[in-house]
């Protein structure tokens, strides 16, 4: 199997090549992000609308000593991954890995009470505009396409196991499709110098919750508490690495046992 290895960073410098996370302006993109400055990894992070909370991470990022950018993309929108690749290879160049982060949840409530718009708007950012993100990835990682390798990350969620009864299980169901994703495009391109891994993060404590949700559910969390975007991060850092070297086509659970 071809290396999927970055060039090692030479002492003081950067890696060449740049991990794009998307959804990186807060919650566990934006602690990807600075976990990945951290451990020297260039990156590039996408928002949706909150500018300057993603120019922080960026900020925060460059101060690690890194190569650090933000880019505007409303993944719901047709286009919005083209034109975000367009801008990456223009600007940019090499890849070295994506962070298939962005996602929303939909409301709570029971299956039915939804509507069908409801429905496509999780599908079309949790699932469309994570698939066109990964594809693009794809054709600029895979040995065949002329890259050099890397790695692909799709974070999932606890959900795609759990159901998501009474509250969403549009969204379960979205990150269900992007595990079946790591899996076939992880054996898909395993000959190709890229591995595709994923996360399930349980209860982590971002904004991303219904308001007393956190509150309600992590109680029944074995480990006793909700979990923070720095943990998920780590998880995600470490299959980025090359330790995580023969990790491919699986989802690693960060749920503390839920
Ligand atoms: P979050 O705090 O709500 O942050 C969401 C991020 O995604 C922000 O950067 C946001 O940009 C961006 N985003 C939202 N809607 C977007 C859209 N339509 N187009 C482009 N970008 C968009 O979420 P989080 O909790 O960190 O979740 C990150 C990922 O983890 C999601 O895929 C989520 O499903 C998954 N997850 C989270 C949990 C949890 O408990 N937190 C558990 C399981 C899985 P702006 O800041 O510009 O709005």
């Amino acid at each position: 199997m071809t290396s999927a290895r970055s060039p090692e960073p030479v002492e003081g410098q950067a890696r060449t090549g740049h991990v794009l996370i998307t959804g990186g302006s807060r919650g566990i993109g934006a602690a990807t992000a600075r976990r990945l400055a951290r451990d020297g990894r260039n990156v590039v992070i996408t928002y949706a609308h909150r500018a300057e909370d993603a120019e922080q991470v960026v900020a925060d990022c460059r101060a690690a000593g890194v190569d650090a950018w933000a880019y505007q993309a409303e993944l719901s929108e047709p286009g919005a991954v083209d034109g975000l690749f367009t801008r990456f290879d223009e600007e940019i160049g090499r890849l070295d890995a994506l962070v298939n982060n962005a996602g929303v949840v939909s409301p709570q409530g029971p299956v039915t009470s939804y509507d069908s718009d409801r429905v496509r708007r999780v599908m079309e950012i949790n699932v469309v505009a994570a698939f066109a993100l990964a594809t693009e990835a794809a054709r600029r990682l895979a040995v065949d396409h002329g890259g050099s390798g890397g790695v692909i990350v799709n974070v999932s969620s606890r959900a795609a196991i759990r159901g998501g009864a009474f509250e969403y299980v549009d969204y379960a169901a979205s990150k269900a499709a992007l595990d079946a994703l790591t899996v076939g495009l992880g054996l898909e391109l395993a000959q190709q110098g890229v591995r595709v891994v994923g996360v399930r993060p349980g209860v982590i404590d971002t904004e991303i919750h219904a308001p007393g949700r956190l509150e309600r559910v992590a109680p029944e969390v074995p480990l006793g508490r909700s979990g923070t975007a720095d943990e998920v991060a780590a998880a995600i850092a470490w299959l980025i690495s090359d330790e995580a070297s023969y990790v491919t086509g699986s989802t690693l659970d960060v749920g503390g046992g839920r």
